[in-house]
């Protein structure tokens, strides 16, 4: 099963050649779920030749330009394809109104539901198989961040334990296989533990930007495969970040080191820095948490299954 997650773009206020507005795709099963859309992710989405238009759901971390201005040209994309099932966006309050009065404004022809959702914190969406989480970020604007989380999965079935406890091939398996007992031979109860190793962990991706630092982050990002969080600075503007209400590439580290995620990719960096000084943010990141990395325009992360 895919998990798949393609940075679209790494840029914090405005768009720069080769470095477009922070944006992420994952993809999963036949899901597409997308974090952020600024001005010219619809571009960024083209470059990765990905099948895109039939976003599942869309989930924006705040009303500030450089995380929404792209929207109005993606929802007119994606009417270029059929699509039955309605588009789900979730963000903070204001992105309904924002939604609504641009189609009204722009008159924009679009042939599907559009359902906004207005988060707050805790769970915004569940399946059987994995949740999607919001969580309050602290910047000049109401502010989320995301955690797309899988469930954990039945451990591996033993057929040949199931046989020797009298339980022939066939659909007791299955039973046994989705959590419900079954009659052995004699009529005594099997019970799946008996013929099955431990549940197994899921995957997990997080999506943080344009906060103040904050040891709570730590917790909701906790354990993820990747996160993809905001170090905008580097420890010499501190103060700057303080101000703005952003972070230095070192407390997204320690956000990573205390979360003990699989690694950190840095995000919305400022226009200040060309690709060369983005290095030195980098160094930062590293000495504090050596799984760090300078996220780029255009990777794509494979997430396999551990076991
Ligand atoms: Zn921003
Ligand atoms: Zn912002």
């Amino acid at each position: 099963m895919n998990f798949e997650i393609f940075v679209l773009g790494t840029g914090g206020m405005m768009p720069l050649p080769g470095r477009f507005l922070t944006s992420a795709m994952v993809r999963r099963e036949g899901d597409l779920f997308l974090f952020d859309c600024g001005e010219g992710t619809q571009i960024s989405l083209k470059m990765l030749a990905l099948k895109w238009k039939k976003i599942s759901a869309i989930f924006i971390t705040h009303m500030h330009a450089d995380h929404v201005t792209g929207l109005p040209g993606m929802l007119m994309l994606s009417s270029q394809v059929e699509r039955d099932e309605p588009l789900h966006i979730y963000g903070p309050p204001r992105l309904k109104e924002y939604i609504d009065q641009t189609r009204r404004i722009l008159d924009m022809y679009i042939n599907y539901e559009i359902v906004v959702h207005t988060v707050s914190e805790g769970r915004v969406l569940e399946t059987p198989e994995y949740t999607i989480e919001a969580f309050k970020l602290d910047h000049t604007k109401p502010c989320f961040g995301y955690t797309l989380r899988e469930k954990m999965r039945p451990g591996i079935f033993f057929p040949e334990k199931a046989l020797a406890l009298g339980v022939p091939q066939g659909p007791l398996w299955a039973k046994l296989q989705s959590g419900t007992p079954v009659e052995g031979e004699g009529g005594k109860l099997i019970h799946p533990h008996e013929v099955m190793g431990e549940s197994r962990s899921g995957r997990g991706f997080s999506f943080v930007t344009d906060t103040l630092y904050s040891p709570k982050i730590a917790h909701h990002v906790k354990g993820v495969d990747l996160l993809l969080c905001e170090g905008m600075f580097e420890d010499a503007l501190l103060e700057s970040a303080l101000e703005k209400k952003h972070m230095t590439a070192t407390q997204a580290a320690q956000i990573a080191l205390d979360g003990e995620v699989e690694k950190m990719g840095l995000i919305h960096y400022s226009p200040r820095y060309n690709d060369w000084e983005l290095k030195r943010l980098l160094k930062e990141a590293q000495e504090i948490f050596p799984k760090s990395f300078l996220a780029r325009d255009g990777m794509v992360f494979n997430i396999p299954l551990k076991d």
